[in-house]
């Protein structure tokens, strides 16, 4: 079976009444046909028939066991961090997501969790790294906002020889285009407030497990700890991934036609984007994932933050946001934005720098994309000669 036609048809009809939508089942407990006895549901924390059509779904589009839904991506990590213990450490790519970074540093270290940083593009990094106490590797692929791309199955292998966990999260490329768990890896993860979702109305995070046995462990946290999706949100997602296929398919298209422009264009120095074939990992994402994403970023010559607030605040199709993975096409200063809290040196370090631009190519047209891109370009190069020139 195709995969548009897996998912479309992995959405349950409603039995009761034969809904062809999952009906939002928005209740807070379930009527007991004796003590103990009902119908599958008792509390909705617990569980929920319209969560529930958005995890197994979520089962499906991944070829995993078992999926549960979560209240943001943020609590979707949260909840796979809490697999371990007190003295374990857990090693991640080293331009992990900055929330990510956020919980692991500021609230998991006071509980004894360690973390080590390595970059994951060269696998023989993480053999050098790997310890008898690391019980869980940490990889996004890409990454953001530089788009680096590390070897799912080399990383699954070394990580299996040492008895560890691998955890992928797999928010930028979607389960469309890439399935860590088919090449190695023990736990997916999603923030489905992006490309799942994929219309920018809604907060969301997924956890996929290989297993039955983590699958179960993961349903305990997330049952123990509380952080469920609401039934709403759930039918949300449920409604985005029907045109999960058919969205990705375009994001990927315009944004290959909008990497190939910007790459001979004057004012840019370098373009980030896997689909590149001067990507230093291109042979690797086409390995492993049957498209490049949505996701580019790119350096302007002019390396400022002044000039890179130009380009942003001149696009009129591009909006100046956080998040990607929507219809809508988004445009951000990493530096100034979502890169703001790492210390300079740090960042630049990160290949973050002043005048690193990321896009998150939408579905409006390609051509007005390059066209509104093409004019954001020339008021920065106006603005860069202005400067420049002597004052009469
Ligand atoms: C947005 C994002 C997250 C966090 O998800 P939220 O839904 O915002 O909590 C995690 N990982 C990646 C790669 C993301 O882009």
């Amino acid at each position: 079976m195709s995969q548009a036609t897996q998912i479309i048809h992995n959405i349950p009809i409603d039995e009761l009444t034969g809904a062809i939508a999952v009906p939002i089942y928005q209740t807070s407990t379930f009527v007991q046909d004796a003590p103990g006895e009902n119908r599958g549901y008792d509390y909705a924390r617990s569980g929920n028939p319209t969560r529930k059509a958005l995890e197994d779904l979520a089962a499906v589009l991944e070829n995993g066991s078992t999926g549960a839904a979560f209240a943001s991506g943020l609590a979707a990590i949260d909840a796979v961090v809490k697999l371990l213990e007190s003295g374990d450490e857990i090693i991640a790519v080293d331009d992990i997501y900055g929330g990510a970074f956020r919980q692991f540093t500021q609230i998991y270290r006071k509980f004894g969790i360690s973390v080590k940083y390595v970059d994951t593009t060269d696998p023989a990094n993480l053999l050098d790294a790997i310890s008898a106490k690391t019980k869980l590797i940490w990889i996004e692929t890409p990454t953001n906002p530089t788009l680096k791309i590390t070897d799912i199955q080399a990383i699954s292998k070394i990580a299996k020889l040492h008895d560890c966990l691998v955890c992928v999260d797999n928010t930028f490329a979607s389960p469309v285009l890439q399935k860590p768990l088919d090449l190695g890896a023990d736990i997916v993860l999603h923030s489905a407030t992006k490309y799942l979702g994929g219309h920018s109305d809604l907060i969301a995070g997924l956890v996929v497990t290989k297993t039955t046995e983590l699958g179960e462990k993961i349903k305990f946290i997330q049952n123990a700890c509380g952080a469920v999706l609401s039934p709403f949100d759930s039918w949300l997602v449920i409604r985005g991934i029907e045109t999960l296929e058919l969205r990705v398919r375009q994001h990927c298209l315009n944004a290959q036609r909008i990497a190939e422009w910007l790459q001979g264009q004057p004012g840019v120095k370098k373009v980030f984007y896997p689909g590149l074939k001067s990507h230093p990992n291109h042979d690797v994402a086409e390995r492993q994932s049957s498209g490049f994403g949505g996701v580019i970023s790119f350096e302007l010559e002019e390396n400022t933050t002044e000039a890179a607030k130009t380009l942003v605040t001149s696009t009129r199709y591009f909006k100046l946001a956080e998040s990607l993975g929507g219809v809508k096409s988004l445009i951000s200063h990493p530096a100034t934005m979502t890169h703001k809290s790492i210390p300079d040196e740090k960042r630049r370090a990160a290949g973050v720098e002043d005048g690193l631009i990321r896009l998150s190519v939408g579905l409006e047209n390609a051509e007005d994309l390059i066209g509104d891109l093409h004019l954001a370009l020339k008021a920065v190069k106006l603005k860069t000669e202005v400067a420049a020139s002597p004052v009469c």
